[in-house]
């Protein structure tokens, strides 16, 4: 494959970071020149071959890109449709937030930064960037919520033994949010020598769309694949959604078809009906969280409510301002599973093709048996976004009784 270099797109934000009414820059004054700085260094980047020969080669040698599209015989032949798997759980650290990563660490190298912070909630992305930190030469500082650092002992001891720093946040509900909140906080007195790097298409521009243009790689991928091996495009392409990055990865090379229908996954939790979901485009209203107007969970103070799921990758209360723009102008159709639905579908996929997913990406992979009647005949990429092995405790824990 040639190198990946984004494209324009129709899709993209205008020059203050508007997808239709949402995205923007809500942040305090001290971030603005920080922001504006890296808007207009990323504009200098974006299409820069050099820069992004560099980013290739690192995809190619250090992560094993390109990833693999699958045809998944086993499930398609009960599912009555044929189903491709785009292979992302085969990257080095085993989800695509490695693609984000490494082109943000290398922009800040390109613009003389000796530091990165992140924040993480499971601690995928925290693990993620303390890889590539370690791999550049950049002093690493993670932000993780104190109810996280407890929870998700693994990732921790990971991110330490990759040589980063972890602070945990001991603020408001001490999850994802306060930690992307304290982020943010430290940016703005640190900013000088340090890089913040985000791990989903959230933030104020131009993280959206910058992450939007990194992650892109995977749509770019699975097109070339697809028309390879069906001489077509596929009809429906499906993806889970947190943040939504991997979506809108694997999406924005699609979005301008109008016979290809892309569908976004978000967490049901314990039922859309319940107060414990993570369906922020479903259940929530525009607001604005962590600088950006967007759909976020919010009670009628427009206090931000938890969010819930049983993969910590998808319980964000909020969700990237493109994805409520898709939403709102009918681009991209959203629906959500269960925790039950996506635990269902997690056993499904390991025992039919010997694949084991993230929570998160079983509930893109649990779709395929709820729509299964409108699938019929149809050819459907699902974006494997990551491997099941970091929630092996978990499901341990969950299905003790059911697999003996
Ligand atoms: C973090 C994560 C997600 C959710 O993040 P997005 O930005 O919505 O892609 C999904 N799948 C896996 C495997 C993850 O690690």
């Amino acid at each position: 494959m040639n190198n990946y270099i984004p494209k324009d797109s129709k899709f993209d934000p205008d020059i203050d970071g508007h997808f239709g009414k949402f995205g923007g820059r809500f942040v305090p004054e001290t971030l603005m020149p920080i922001l504006l700085e890296l808007e207009q260094q990323y504009k200098k980047y974006r299409f820069d071959k050099k820069f992004w020969s560099e980013v290739n080669d690192l995809l190619k040698n250090y992560v094993g890109r390109p990833t693999a599209l699958y045809e998944a015989k086993n499930i398609s032949e009960q599912i009555g449709a044929k189903i491709y798997l785009k292979r992302e759980d085969l990257n080095h650290t085993g989800a695509h937030k490695v693609n984000n990563v490494i082109a943000q660490g290398l922009l800040a190298k390109k613009l003389g930064k000796t530091k990165v912070i992140a924040e993480t909630g499971a601690g995928q992305h925290g693990v993620a960037t303390a890889t590539i930190a370690s791999l550049l030469g950049l002093q690493c500082t993670i932000f993780m919520g104190a109810k996280d650092v407890k929870r998700q002992e693994l990732n921790l001891f990971r991110m330490k033994l990759l040589g980063a720093t972890v602070v945990s946040v001991e603020s408001g509900s001490q999850t994802l949010k306060d930690a992307m909140n304290d982020a943010i906080r430290f940016w703005v007195t640190n900013a000088t020598d340090t890089f913040y790097i985000i791990g989903t298409v959230a933030g104020p521009h131009p993280y959206p769309m910058m992450v939007r243009d990194f992650q892109a790689i995977i749509g770019w991928e699975t097109r070339q694949q697809i028309l390879e091996k069906e001489n077509s495009l596929p009809d429906i392409v499906i993806a889970c959604i947190g943040g939504g990055s991997n979506a809108i990865g694997i999406f924005s090379h699609f979005l301008e078809d109008k016979d290809v229908k892309c569908i976004g996954i978000e967490a049901g939790g314990l039922g859309i009906d319940t107060d414990k979901h993570g369906c922020s485009l479903e259940k929530g209203s525009p607001g604005v969280l962590h600088g950006q107007l967007s759909y976020i969970l919010q009670d009628e103070d427009g206090q931000i409510s938890e969010a819930h799921s049983i993969s910590a990758g998808l319980d964000y209360p909020g969700i990237g301002p493109e994805h409520s723009f898709h939403k709102d102008n009918g681009t991209i159709d959203y629906d959500n599973i269960t925790d039950d639905e996506a635990i269902d579908a997690f056993v499904w996929l390991s025992q039919q093709e010997g694949i084991i997913p993230a929570f998160e990406t079983a509930h893109a992979i649990a779709y395929l048996k709820k729509a299964k009647d409108s699938l019929k005949g149809k050819t459907v990429v699902v974006n494997l976004s990551g491997r099941g092995d970091k929630d092996m405790i978990q499901a341990k824990e969950i299905l003790e009784d059911i697999i003996i």
